[in-house]
């Protein structure tokens, strides 16, 4: 691949935050040490801040980062209307980064190794545009949490998605290809999906996942399954064509069985079976039930696309330039 190197970037490091008040001491003194250094070296210019956006929290957190913001120079903060979802939240810190030429998102939980930070602008100002942070290992995470996951990997593989396998949404991306991902207006937003639809030139970066430092996982199961709901039916329509493909299979064992009666008619003289009449009933129940869920999923996510809401709204800000232009939600 033939690359074209980039000097040292003016980074930006964005940081959703719901309900972060234990950690956020944590995240602020890590982070800001670690920029601090990463300026000293020179890796990325004086002017790079970290950008936290609060998602509605019900805690104190915005208020710790406003005052964060007010106290240090490379801080700024971003406030939500109210709780929008990680989604919607690093998008928000995404469209308003326009100050950089390249930005990294992150946790605010320190799971992801800041240490990989570095390595990730080194491969930026080789080139890269889009760099992925991958889990080398996540034996902090459960079980339950490490074997959907790959369950989920694997379906999306099997249902055509190009995903990046265990890779969320610590990844640096270049101004160009953050402009490009925002260029996707889509309501029903699922980001570690679309970032390999940009396909500017990308790099992988391995890190070890570790524990929360503080607080609590502000993904409990409800949003885990939303978040893949999200996942599935925005970038994919296979469902359907699963549907379809099962219906069809199921006409096919349907004409099978009534030869078969037929057949057993001719012999017998008489053809029984209630309890198999109930377990057809049943299972063609169940079948279609579930089928006109999945169509109405996609029917009701049509719905939520064409009022084109928009996807956030910015109570506050701090810490920012003034007159700094607010992206469009
Ligand atoms: N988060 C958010 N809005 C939400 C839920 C989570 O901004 O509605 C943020 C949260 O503060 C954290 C990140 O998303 O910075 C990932 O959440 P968490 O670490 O709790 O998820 P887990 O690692 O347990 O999957
Ligand atoms: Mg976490």
């Amino acid at each position: 691949m033939n690359l074209k190197p980039n000097p040292a970037p003016r980074l930006a490091i964005v940081i959703p935050c719901y309900n972060e008040s234990e950690v956020f001491p944590f995240c602020l003194r890590e982070m800001g040490d670690y920029l601090n250094d990463m300026i000293r070296q020179n890796l990325v210019q004086a002017e790079s801040y970290i950008l936290f956006v609060d998602d509605g929290s019900r805690d104190d957190t915005w208020q710790q980062i406003s005052a964060a913001a007010k106290e240090h120079s490379f801080v700024r903060g971003l406030k939500l209307s109210c709780n929008k979802g990680h989604q919607a939240a690093l998008l928000a810190g995404l469209a308003n980064a326009t100050q950089a030429d390249a930005i990294v998102s992150i946790d605010a939980d320190l799971q992801d190794d800041i240490n990989a930070i570095g390595r990730m602008v080194q491969s930026y100002m080789a080139g890269h545009e889009v760099v992925y942070g991958v889990r080398a290992s996540r034996q902090t995470d459960t079980a339950f949490k490490r074997t959907t996951a790959e369950l989920f990997y694997r379906m999306m593989t099997f249902m055509g998605v190009k995903q990046v396998f265990n890779h969320a949404d610590f990844r640096l991306l270049s101004q160009r290809a953050c402009a490009a991902l925002l260029e996707y207006h889509e309501r029903n937003i699922y980001i570690r999906g679309l970032v390999p639809l940009v396909g500017f030139p990308a790099e992988e970066v391995f890190y070890d996942r570790k524990e929360r430092k503080a607080g609590i996982s502000k993904y409990p199961l409800r949003k885990m399954i939303a978040l893949a709901m999200e996942g599935i039916t925005s970038m994919t329509v296979s469902p359907l064509r699963l549907i379809t493909f099962v219906g069809a299979g199921i006409g096919a064992i349907s004409v099978l069985l009534v030869l078969c009666a037929i057949a057993y008619w001719m012999l017998e003289g008489y053809v029984s079976g209630w309890s198999l009449v109930i377990i057809v009933l049943f299972f063609m129940t169940g079948l279609q039930m579930l089928s006109l869920g999945i169509v109405g999923e996609y029917v009701g996510k049509i719905y939520l696309e064409t009022k084109e809401r928009p996807r956030y709204h910015i109570e506050r800000k701090e810490g920012f330039p003034v007159n700094h232009p607010s992206a469009p939600a």
